[in-house]
């Protein structure tokens, strides 16, 4: 019987559990995940905006973490797979089928990339489809690439591939781009880039590698294929809380909604970081909330 048991190490799960960890609380993390270290790892651009430190990535910043964190009195499981969680008995089985129970659970599990939800999108990932146009690059160097997405993540992706690649070809729902404006304002003038707004990609296709994607546009009669031997996907991202759909309140798009001392609608379940944060997902905010439910528990146990 642990104290508190966190689901999620990247920023708002380590941050819990070093505010357990000094607060005397016994802890357990769990991340299902390799490594810990959440969405940080998919930063490759310097962080300056969180308070205190500057890091030339996300990784780094993790490392930072890591180094606060590891001599921690608590728990720390990785590629810990959850079969089921009973959120009223605060009671976690693995699909090891080990059992772990808790006074408290703080839930941390974040965001995760969403998904167009069409044929070849899954067939494709590492044959032509590629998670990221920083680390991936060269799996689609001299290659024609579409990037699907209208955000900063879609546009800075496609600028970077543009460095590498002869055409990239960005295709976003929308009118107008959403990405920041330095984002925005570069794309259509670049000379490899070409943006189709208003426009939906319908299916990946390919046999061994990815050979082309069906696209229809806003007005033409019907949709068309375009040739490339590679695709990126940047459509936003959705909250990791399908494991506890049923059993505590989530807002319309899946949130968790939770309190001001980010309590939610179970007692002594918790939710901090990007997973209860529609609005402003910030490492400081995942961080702050880490700490807030921490000492909250902390109280409540008078440790
Ligand atoms: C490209 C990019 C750039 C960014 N730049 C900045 C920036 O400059 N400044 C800033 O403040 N923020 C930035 N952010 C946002 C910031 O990274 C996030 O707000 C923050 O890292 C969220 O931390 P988190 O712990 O809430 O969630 P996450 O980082 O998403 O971590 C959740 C963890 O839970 C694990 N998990 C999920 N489901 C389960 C499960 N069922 N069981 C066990 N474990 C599970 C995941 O594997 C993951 O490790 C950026 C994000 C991205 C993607």
């Amino acid at each position: 019987m642990y104290d508190v048991l966190i689901i999620g190490a990247g920023a708002a799960g380590l941050s819990a559990a070093r505010w357990c960890d000094e607060l005397g609380l016994d802890t357990i993390v769990l991340e299902s995940a390799e490594e810990v270290g959440g969405q940080l790892l998919s930063v490759h651009n310097p962080i300056e905006n969180y308070l205190g430190v500057k890091t030339a990535n996300g990784r780094e910043l993790r490392d930072r973490f890591i180094e606060q964190t590891q001599d921690g009195d608590f728990d720390l499981w990785t590629n810990a797979a959850i079969d089921r969680v009973d959120l009223k008995a605060r009671r976690v089985i693995l699909r090891s089928g080990e059992s772990l129970q808790s006074i408290a659970i703080i839930i941390a599990t974040g965001l995760r990339r969403r998904s167009l939800g069409i044929p070849g999108e899954t067939e494709f990932v590492g044959r032509g489809i590629i998670e990221s146009g920083a680390r991936d690059r060269e799996l689609v160097k001299g290659k024609d690439v579409c990037v699907i997405g209208g955000g900063d993540a879609a546009a800075e992706n496609a600028l970077l591939l543009a460095e590498v690649c002869p055409t990239v070809t960005l295709v976003h729902r929308g009118r107008k781009l959403r990405a920041r404006r330095e984002f925005a304002e570069q794309l259509p003038t670049h000379h490899c880039v070409t943006v189709f707004p208003e426009s939906v990609v319908h299916r990946i296709l390919g046999t061994e590698w990815v050979e082309a994607v069906e696209i229809e546009r806003a007005g033409a009669l019907k949709p068309f294929q375009m040739a490339v031997q590679g695709v990126l996907i940047r459509i936003g991202f959705e909250p990791n809380t399908d494991f506890v759909r049923e059993q505590l309140e989530l807002d319309d798009r899946g949130y968790v909604v939770v309190g001001p001392q980010q309590e939610t609608s179970v007692v002594n379940v918790f939710a901090i970081g990007d997973v209860a944060n529609p609005l402003a997902p910030t490492i400081a905010g995942a961080v702050g909330a880490g700490a807030t439910a921490a000492k909250v528990i902390a109280s409540r146990l008078k440790k």
